[in-house]
């Protein structure tokens, strides 16, 4: 498919099987059960998936690793949009440690993660500081030969599933953004506890949770990056992680548009198929031409990245550009269906509560306009 190497296509094609012919299947079930879904797990992990942006010897791809984790989420996520987050919330979970963690940490902790196949969780989102990450109160207090993290975390993706966490804590007095650092926590360190799940509008199958850190002591190897600098490995975490939420988004929109296709071609009213009134025609003409765009967006967001080269407007814009056109799609899929639609019988109403998401998570849409323009400002200053 479009401009990308044989190994990405290869990947797709993979993936794209295993999608149709054992994720599915279950989608409809793990949505109402509202449960992480161990199965697709194990099928993630058999695949490679969970490793994908990991160091090579680790099982990560030598080269591509951002194109080949949007390749991978889009075609999951074009049928199950909770099992294509469990791609994305390894890969941002796992990326402060991975481009953080020292040698030394990376080569006792990596073979375990790979070898045990432990899921990851990224904590920075606290009930006071999320679109403002430079709020976080959770503290980090130097002792002895490590540190104490103290504080509650919330909206963690895997947060009760994972087996370990990177998290963001307040490590310097300083203010704002700038006295942050993130540390490595295993799940049965002393301290740590997993606090309420989350009952949510859509990607039902996702594990959403609080996690709780009393006291919590790890070595000072567990630091990751420099200290007081996590927000920057915050920042380029982003960068990969933008991309793989438009590539969420897209994969949402593009089963969403499949089922429109199919059911506009079925329906009949006035003699005949629903397809041949132009107000339908309109509706999936539109939803075709933003989905080409937001493929667009997301492969050239997910290239640069791949190239070393700044992506941070591309991926922004890819983010807003691409939920925003889910949440478009879903929202006419629903309305092509008509009645039907709105019924939990046929999986559009599953895709416009789970594209939801795509808008919130990751940074708001809002935040995204903001940085689009930020940095638009920065290139003409310099
Ligand atoms: C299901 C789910 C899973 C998540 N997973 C994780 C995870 O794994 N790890 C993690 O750390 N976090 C996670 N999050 C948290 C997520 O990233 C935050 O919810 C998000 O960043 C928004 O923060 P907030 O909810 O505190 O909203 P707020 O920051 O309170 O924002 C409220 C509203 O104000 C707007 N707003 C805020 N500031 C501005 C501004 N300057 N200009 C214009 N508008 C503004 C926002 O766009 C939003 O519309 C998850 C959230 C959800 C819902």
């Amino acid at each position: 498919m479009w401009e990308q190497s044989e190994e990405i296509q290869l990947l797709r094609e993979t993936v794209a099987r295993a999608s149709r012919e054992k994720i599915a299947p279950l989608a409809q079930a793990i949505d109402a059960a509202g449960e992480f879904n161990r199965e697709v797990e194990a099928l993630c992990w058999d695949l490679g998936l969970l490793a994908m942006t990991f160091p090579a010897e680790f099982g990560g791809w030598e080269r591509q690793q951002g194109t080949a984790l949007c390749a991978a989420v889009e075609e999951i996520a074009k049928v199950c949009a909770s099992s294509a987050l469990l791609l994305i919330i390894q890969a941002v979970g796992s990326f402060p440690l991975v481009h953080g963690g020292s040698a030394e940490l990376l080569a006792e902790v990596m073979p375990r993660i790979t070898r045990e196949r432990w899921l990851g969780a990224y904590l920075v989102t606290e009930p006071g500081a999320g679109s403002d990450v430079a709020a976080i109160r959770t503290a980090a207090r130097r002792d002895g030969d490590g540190w104490v993290l103290d504080g509650t975390k919330c909206f963690a993706t895997n947060g009760g599933v994972a087996s370990y966490y990177c998290v963001l804590a307040r490590s310097s007095k300083e203010g704002g953004h700038k006295g942050l650092s993130f540390f490595y926590v295993e799940r049965d360190t002393p301290g740590l506890r997993v606090g309420k799940k989350e009952n949510k509008l859509g990607q039902r199958g996702s594990n959403t949770t609080e996690v709780i850190l009393e006291g919590v002591r790890v070595p000072a190897r567990n630091l990751l990056g420099e200290e007081h600098h996590g927000f920057r490995l915050a920042m380029q975490d982003f960068d990969m992680s933008r991309p793989a939420i438009a590539a969420q988004a897209l994969g949402i929109a593009e089963g969403a548009l499949a089922e429109m296709l199919r059911y506009a071609k079925e329906r009949r009213t006035f003699g005949k198929p629903i397809a041949e009134h132009q107000m339908i025609q309109a509706l999936i003409a539109d939803a075709a031409t933003r989905i080409e765009a937001s493929r667009g967006l997301v492969y050239r967001a997910a290239a640069q990245y791949d190239q070393g080269r700044r992506n941070t407007k591309l991926s922004s814009m890819a983010k807003y550009f691409a939920s925003d056109s889910a949440m478009q799609i879903t929202t006419d899929a629903i309305q092509v269906f008509g009645g039907y639609g709105y019924m939990k019988d046929y999986p559009v109403e599953r895709m416009f509560r789970d594209a939801k998401l795509t808008q919130i998570f990751e940074g708001t849409n809002q935040i995204q306009r903001l940085v689009v323009a930020r940095e638009l400002l920065r290139e003409i200053d310099a």
